[in-house]
């Protein structure tokens, strides 16, 4: 199972920007804990801003380059801080920072997925946040809600759990109506709950239900579920993951398996075609492997790398669509050859396959 957690600023800094210590052991206990008990963890965390703030003791930044600074300065301390927690825990983790067009631009998309997926085979907990210091307004994803949900869905997680100083989404806005009640299960945003939550988070945190529910309206279309609760609950990673009701739990239609790789068997026509041998066709069809280039017999079309081919038997029937590690050039220099034969022809070897299994959707 694979969970990706979020937790914002407000979570793990102090309303002047300082790290809240005793939270942040907290949190890295919980997930070090959920970890251990086998399951796969993503964090994205918050709070460059509020502990670049707190390290150099001013107020928060309104101009753009002022919060890149700050965001400079705090995602090495954020990092430090979690570094040391988890490494209490001999756990080992990667600091990954993204901007929007790692999810827009095919090639890059397709990088950062397979880090992604190399940083959780080697048991590695990767804690994202986004690049705040280089992002641009077309680059920015502005709040880590939203990213935290591409995050989840480019990851094809199990789970999406946004822990946040509130503990759930209510009915009306609980700061200023003591009747308000909170809202256990969501299986439908109303238009009601989004004109419910227009109203920003703290001074240093971008987000706010707002972003919480697109973020939910994301997963829910992705067939993810996703949870809302208060980082202060005990063991609430635990929990949630275990499907207890604890906040409020946004629950997709159906759970869509491989949504990917549906997206890519209906997604737009192929750019190019591999055809491949008999055994490489067995071994798509029936043994789960990945396509290496040596059961490649040609290359047609005219294709870059990260464009979706399609994959065609002797015969000429298109049996799987993937994302290509090669380009349409280079795919025609190495068809046939052996993986560890790649570097001899292109002088590297990014990819030992031309398609790889988690990019690909048999037809
Ligand atoms: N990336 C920002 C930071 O780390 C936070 C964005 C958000 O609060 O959602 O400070």
């Amino acid at each position: 199972m694979l969970i990706v957690v979020k937790v914002g600023t407000s979570s793990i800094t102090y309303p002047n920007g300082n790290v809240n210590l005793g939270r942040m052991e907290l949190l890295t206990r919980e997930l070090a804990d959920v970890h251990s008990a086998g399951k796969e963890i993503i964090l994205t965390s918050s709070g460059a801003v509020g502990a670049g703030v707190g390290r150099l003791g001013c107020q928060p930044p309104s101009s753009l380059p002022d919060k890149q600074a700050m965001a400079a300065v705090g995602q090495g301390i954020l990092m430090h801080m979690y570094e040391k927690f988890f490494s209490e825990y001999s756990k080992t983790v990667a600091q990954v920072l993204l901007t929007r067009d790692c999810f827009s631009d095919p090639e890059r998309y397709l990088h950062s997925r397979d880090t992604l997926f190399s940083l959780l085979r080697f048991g590695v907990i990767p804690i994202i946040n986004e690049n705040d210091t280089v992002a641009v307004d077309e680059l920015k994803f502005g709040d880590n809600d939203t990213l935290s949900a591409m995050v989840a869905c480019c990851a094809e997680a199990d789970l999406l759990i946004i822990l946040s100083d509130i503990d759930g989404l209510y009915d009306s806005d609980p700061r200023g109506n003591a009747s308000a009640r909170l809202i256990p299960e969501v299986s439908e945003i109303t238009a009601e709950m989004v004109e419910n939550s227009k109203s920003k988070g703290g001074a240093l945190s971008s987000g706010g239900m707002f972003t919480k529910l697109a973020a939910a309206r994301m997963t829910m279309a992705a067939g993810i579920p996703m949870v809302i609760a208060s980082s202060a609950e005990a063991n609430v990673v635990r929990r949630a993951s275990d499907g207890e009701l604890v906040g409020t739990r946004f629950i997709p239609s159906a759970r869509r398996h491989g949504m990917r790789r549906r997206w890519l068997a209906a997604g737009s026509a192929p750019a190019g075609f591999a055809t491949v041998d008999a055994g490489a066709a067995d071994a798509l069809l029936h043994r789960g492997k990945s396509l290496l280039p040596s059961g490649v017999t040609r290359i047609d079309g005219k294709f870059g790398v990260g464009d979706v081919i399609g994959v065609r038997d002797l015969k000429g029937t298109e049996i799987a669509r993937g994302i290509s590690n090669y380009d349409s050039a280079d795919a025609a220099k190495i068809a046939g050859k052996r993986s560890d034969g790649i570097e001899a022809v292109l002088g590297r070897r990014d990819y030992d396959e031309l398609i790889h299994r988690n990019n690909m959707a048999l037809l």
